[in-house]
């Protein structure tokens, strides 16, 4: 028996509703605190990947030395602005010290015991929200234009197989065969067979914040300013509307965490590093599965009302205004890997990911304040590491022991 407490969350994305909903379900009096509206911050324009093969970092050996290349050219797939450089020098040393073999494993593995179940989590809570509609199981390709591309896939697959990812090498005619829209100019490739997609991501936000509020959920909507504290923790939220008491609080802001953690004196190096996508309401082709172009790392995927096309890393600061011209980019890259694609019409997105150096969210308790417990920084795979969250979160304000080893998630990793 389970005894219930009051717990109040930071943040209403997708990390936010789904860790209510697992709340909710221990009898937890739950309220959701969100200055906007749910699911419009970074979580709305994901490309809806449900890979649990997607677990290799981008700290890879190798990775650092391009650095000086990302910020020479602003339309790679990885650019730093200049004026963020200083900012996040903190964050590269941190990021230099994961880009060893060990290292990478390490992340791999946390990730996967992260995200193994996570297509069967979301396939039960959708469907228990009455949209089974919103995950699909189609599999998930990742191709490549030459052979030296797909060559040096193969360390990134091995990982993948190590930890009991299924990873199958496809052949030039399974693509033709499989995606008959796409550019005969990719030739090789793998498939990850049990990947599945969301068709909306702000929907299924939405539609699990609707669920949670159905079930008796409170969702404030306010600014979170600071936290109040005292000997014994947190005592209350100083909002926009307001001071709320609370008990224990569940930070699961984004990458606006770091702001309010800093407020209690957790200093958890997480950078913005904003993504971009085009929404192509009529593309005029049929995609039937996502596919990743795995040089130019960005993805194509299926979505109710067209196709979504996501990608670029663009380390930056929150703020800085976005450079539509990535987005554009995006748009001719579409084109090029599926040649009758019809981009005439499409609406621009950019948000900000919250990544760490390792490519690894924290969970668990504040240091120094074990009443706040920490959840954010889930950078290239929050969607698909909500519902994992969610669920070691819930064990841990129930006491129970969590599900997964929470170690490689340790707030302190990076002190
Ligand atoms: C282009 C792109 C493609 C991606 N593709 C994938 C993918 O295919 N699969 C995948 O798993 N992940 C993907 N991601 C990553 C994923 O979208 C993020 O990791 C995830 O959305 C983070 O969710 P979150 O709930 O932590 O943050 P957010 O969605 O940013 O939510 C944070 C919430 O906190 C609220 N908030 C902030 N500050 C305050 C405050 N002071 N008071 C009250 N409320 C506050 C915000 O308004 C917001 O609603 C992608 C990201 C990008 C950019």
């Amino acid at each position: 028996m389970i005894a219930s407490q009051d717990v109040t969350l930071i943040g209403a994305g997708i990390v936010g509703v789904a860790t209510a909903i697992y709340l909710q379900r221990d009898g937890h009096r739950v309220t959701l605190v969100e200055r906007d509206r749910p699911g419009e911050a970074t979580s709305f324009g994901n490309a809806g990947s449900l890979a649990p093969g997607s677990i290799i970092p981008l700290a890879l050996p190798g990775t650092f030395g391009q650095v000086p290349r990302w910020i020479l050219d602003p339309l790679g797939p990885l650019s730093l602005s200049w004026k963020a450089a200083p900012a996040l020098v903190p964050w590269l040393m941190h990021f230099r010290r994961a880009c060893t073999p060990e290292r990478v494993r390490r992340s791999a593995a946390a990730m996967r015991s992260l995200n193994r179940d996570s297509v069967d989590t979301y396939e039960e809570l959708v469907a228990t929200a009455g949209a089974p509609e919103l995950v699909r199981r189609d599999g998930m390709l990742q191709l490549y234009r030459t052979e030296a591309g797909f060559v040096a896939s193969e360390g990134s697959r091995r990982i993948r197989l190590d930890n009991g990812a299924r990873v199958e090498v496809i052949t030039e005619a399974d693509i033709r065969r499989l995606v008959p829209a796409l550019s005969p100019e990719y030739r090789w490739g793998f498939s990850l067979p049990d990947g599945g997609n969301v068709r909306s991501p702000l929907r299924v936000t939405q539609v699990l914040a609707a669920h949670f509020q159905a079930n008796g959920g409170t969702i404030v909507n306010a600014r979170v300013d600071d936290l109040e504290t005292d000997a014994g923790g947190v005592r209350a939220l100083l909002t926009s509307e307001g001071r709320m008491t609370v008990d224990r609080v569940v930070l699961c802001a984004g990458i606006w965490s770091r702001t309010l953690a800093a407020r209690i004196g957790v200093r958890v190096p997480v950078a913005s590093e904003r993504g971009y996508h085009i929404h192509i309401p009529s593309p005029g082709i049929a995609l039937d599965r996502p596919v990743t172009d795995g040089e130019r790392r960005f993805v194509a995927t299926p979505m109710e009302g067209g196709l979504r096309i996501a990608g670029t890393s663009e380390f930056c600061r929150v703020d800085d205004a976005p450079s539509w011209d990535r987005a554009d980019a995006l748009a001719s890259l579409a084109r090029s890997m599926i040649p009758g694609l019809d981009t005439s019409d499409f609406a621009r997105w950019c948000g900000p990911r919250p990544s760490t150096p390792d490519g690894l969210p924290v969970i668990g308790p504040a240091p120094g304040n074990p009443k706040v417990l920490l959840a954010y920084g889930h950078g290239h795979w929050g969607l698909m590491a909500a519902p994992a969250t969610g669920q070691v979160i819930s064990d841990l304000v129930a006491g129970r022991p969590p599900r997964l080893d929470i170690a490689p998630f340790r707030p302190d990793r990076f002190d």
